[in-house]
């Protein structure tokens, strides 16, 4: 429950104008870890005003990751589907002197604030467009030109306690009213989101540090609607380890390429709810073990920093410790049969679980053997215990071949491994060797293709 007793609600809203990346991960996943641990709701709302660049295909692909990182929602709108009820704040704004047409053209207000920065002025807009007369505003109009709509900023301190930050101050006199209604009609996103926080009834509103500024005009809208502002909490952003913002590789870094390349959700839920706080980073099992560690107060302040690499480690720690129940269906999907006891075998030698391939491969399918001495692996295959294997079976053979040709340690073992599995690595022998028939082992040993 959030200080008033109202049930804690917050949403997670992206535009559908790309697909998910690991940037908004950490807002998706912080909204719904509060959700679940304050017995709440997590709402999905999909910001798709720019029409041009939305796309419903979009849309179905940010629901689909989210459901595939297990960030289920229990409620979900669309913008463009609530012009109504933006019109009727526009109404209630515009009555209250609060909104106001301004005619300039981007040109015009681009030389605005280049005379301004030469006049050594910070360069926030004039609202000049508040003293236009009403033959002005008839001229601009015959002239053909639309106004856009912007919000008249009360200029006074805003302050809020962040849920991150703490005590938060903006000076709000320090920016341009922010335009709200674009020419030709369009609304920005900053006005629908908080008529949609009210009429959604949204008590938290967490998301990344580049909203603050943000936070003190739309603060100042709920107050100009008569509603009172949900708390606010603005997380530290990802950086890359070059210290530089990932926009540019929002592509290689979505949801869906991550996906692709085999990293596990639960391994991606995890880092992204460790890095840049003072969690441990450890390969979680379960998100319930990710929400219980969910906590504002561990955020760093300083950018988060996103390393790939760690993120690949992670996913490999979590699949060295996953239970096969995990991903017995996935496995059994895709034809391999050893159960339990092949999954114990090869769990500590993947990095994405479909490395498992190529070990089910060496057990169950045809590679082509390495043999660099045949005399021996010949003397190895005459010395193999009687099929079928067990558990003694490896060390009952490589104790016969050690007394038999001399060999041993590494000289004994590398040999017989490559002859087995073609490679230096990978899972103990001892363990596969009991899911091989005698007869692929053997031809194996005397180099054929088995
Ligand atoms: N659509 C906005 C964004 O993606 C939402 C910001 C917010 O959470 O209010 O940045």
């Amino acid at each position: 429950m959030s200080g008033d007793n109202k049930k804690v609600r917050v949403r997670f809203a992206p535009s559908p104008t790309g697909r998910i990346h690991v940037g908004n991960i950490r807002t998706a996943l912080f909204n719904w870890l509060f959700a679940r641990h304050n017995d709440g709701e997590f709402m999905l709302r999909l910001d798709d005003t720019d029409a041009e660049r939305s796309t419903e295909a979009f849309v179905h692909g940010i629901k689909d990751d989210l459901s595939w990182l297990g960030l289920s929602w229990d409620l979900e709108a669309k913008q463009s589907e609530r012009y109504f009820d933006y019109e009727k704040a526009v109404r209630k704004l515009t009555e209250a002197g609060r909104l106001y047409p301004c005619y300039e053209t981007p040109e015009e207000l681009d030389l605005k604030r280049r005379r301004q920065l030469a006049r050594g002025r910070p360069p926030v807009y004039d609202r000049s467009a508040l003293h236009m007369s009403d033959e002005e505003r008839t001229k601009y109009e015959e002239e053909g030109r639309r106004p856009h709509w912007r919000f008249k900023l009360n200029h006074e301190l805003v302050t809020w306690n962040d849920l991150v930050r703490g005590e938060t101050k903006i000076d709000a006199a320090s920016f341009s009213d922010p335009v709200m209604i674009r020419q030709g009609g369009g609304y920005l996103y900053t006005l629908p989101s908080v008529v949609d926080d009210i009429d959604f009834e949204i008590t938290h509103v967490i998301r990344g540090e580049d909203h603050v500024a943000n936070t003190a005009a739309q603060i100042q809208l709920f107050e100009a609607l008569d509603a009172s502002a949900p708390m606010f909490g603005h997380h530290n952003l990802l950086v890359g380890v070059d210290g530089e913002a990932l926009s540019k590789r929002k592509g290689s870094l979505s949801v869906a390429t991550l996906r692709e390349e085999g990293l596990e959700p639960l391994a991606i839920n995890a880092h992204a709810a460790t890095i840049g706080s003072s969690h441990p980073v450890a390969p979680y099992q379960a998100m319930k073990e990710i929400a219980g560690l969910f906590d504002f107060t561990k955020l760093s302040r300083a950018p988060a920093r996103f390393d790939e690499s760690e993120l690949r480690h992670l996913n490999a720690k979590y699949l060295h410790e996953a239970d096969f129940a995990t991903v017995r269906e996935r496995l059994e999907k895709n034809g391999i049969t050893g159960g339990e006891p092949f999954w114990q075998a090869v769990r500590g030698n993947i990095d994405v679980l479909s490395d498992v391939e190529q070990w089910w491969r060496v057990v169950d399918g045809k590679i082509k053997p390495v043999i660099e001495d045949q005399d021996f692996c010949t003397k190895a295959q005459s010395l193999l215990p009687d099929g079928p294997f067990d558990e003694q079976s490896w060390s009952l053979w490589t104790s016969a071949v050690k007394e038999q040709t001399g060999a041993k340690g590494r000289a004994l073992f590398m040999p017989l491994r490559k002859a087995l599995t073609a490679k230096e690595h990978g899972p103990e022998l001892k363990m596969l060797l009991p899911m091989m028939s005698r007869g692929k082992v053997s031809n194996r040993l005397l180099g054929r293709a088995a």
